[in-house]
């Protein structure tokens, strides 16, 4: 198959693109290495892939351009049987400090993808959406009908991307999934996230910041798994039309996430407590019944599991990952 992974570079895109050319699949990344982490990450994931294909029956090209350029994203979308859209603005953080950002790539982005498919072949167009669309939870866990009212700018123009999908196949039947991430992570995880801040922090001797009292709670979710159920899509249509959670096996709070990682790495540190910054939801727990349900969705890395393979992992990539944690 011909697949196209829209932010291919980034941490997502990046694993589900090495894991189809390692199965033999045509991939072609967009990306245009945007510079709000290091890029550094973005280039090795990029030589991966490549050297990936080498080992393959695949193919991998990578093209470096955006996807706001609505005429390159029509020209590549004409050539893909699936699509994975991961390109985005992504991060709360960001998006409080330049809020018309997230709309300009994360919604303008969306449509140019959307309406480059609209009158194809395609197969699929899986679109990366978020958790970040509940906001204030009512109850817990969130299951896809819990209203949403998102608390950051980047929350609402994830929000406004799934509807646009939702849309697309309602009204012009183009075979649309979007998939609200809860927290991901693993090997080559953007480099400002607590989980490779902490172990970054451990490693080096120092005690892990948690921001707030750390009662905050998050369904961490490893990439493999999110991996997983964006292969199902490629060629399951069960789920066409409609918007999914995919989360974790379990619900951890920040303060015991850090201790995890703390008493894996270097017990003898005490946490740290810093401010809470604007924008991050306080509690995010998926239900994931429905892509049970529809895709078989059953996530399978328990969180103390794939913290202690990311441990592994950053170990042995400390020399040059960590300077891209420390500088983030
Ligand atoms: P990432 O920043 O590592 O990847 C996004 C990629 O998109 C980057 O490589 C970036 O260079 C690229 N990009 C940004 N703007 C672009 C543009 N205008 N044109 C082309 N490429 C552009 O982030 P990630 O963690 O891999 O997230 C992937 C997707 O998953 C995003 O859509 C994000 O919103 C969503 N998501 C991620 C998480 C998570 O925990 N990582 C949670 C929920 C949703």
């Amino acid at each position: 198959m011909q697949i196209l992974v829209t932010g291919g570079a980034g941490f997502i895109g990046g694993h589900i693109a090495q894991s189809v050319v390692e199965d033999g699949h045509d991939v072609t990344v967009l990306d245009n290495l945007d510079p709000y982490y290091d890029v550094g990450i973005k280039r090795h994931t990029i030589d991966i892939c490549r050297e990936a294909a080498q080992a393959s029956d695949g193919s991998y090209e990578f093209v470096e351009g955006d996807v706001r350029d609505a005429d390159l994203v029509d020209r590549l979308v004409a050539e893909a049987d699936v699509v994975y859209h991961q390109a985005a603005q992504a991060g709360v953080r960001t998006s409080v400090d330049e809020p018309r950002k997230p709309n300009e790539i994360n919604v303008d982005g969306t449509l140019n993808v959307l309406d480059a498919a609209r009158d194809g072949e395609i197969e699929r167009v899986v679109l990366a959406s978020s958790s970040s669309v509940y906001g204030k939870p009512e109850y817990l866990p969130y299951d896809e009908d819990h209203p949403t009212t998102p608390v950051s700018p980047y929350g609402v123009s994830k929000l406004a991307g799934e509807q646009y999908a939702r849309v697309y196949n309602e009204v012009y039947g183009l075979p649309t999934v979007s998939l609200r991430y809860f927290t991901v992570y693993g090997p080559r995880m953007r480099p400002n996230m607590a989980i490779s801040n902490f172990v970054s922090r451990c490693t080096n001797g120092k005690p892990p910041v948690v921001y707030g009292d750390g009662s905050q709670t998050r369904d961490f979710t490893f990439i493999e798994d999110i991996v997983d159920v964006n292969r199902t899509l490629m060629t399951d249509d069960s789920a066409d039309g409609e918007i999914l959670n995919v989360g974790s096996t379990g619900n951890i709070d920040i303060h015991t996430l850090a201790e995890v990682i703390r008493d894996e790495i270097d017990p003898s540190l005490e946490l740290e407590y810093g401010e809470q910054p604007t924008g991050d939801a306080q509690h995010t727990h998926a239900d994931v019944s429905k892509a049970t349900e529809l895709l078989g969705y059953e996530p399978s890395t328990e969180i103390r599991e794939g913290v202690s393979q990311f441990i592994d992992w950053y170990q042995d990539n400390r020399d040059w990952y960590e300077p891209l944690v420390l500088q983030s």
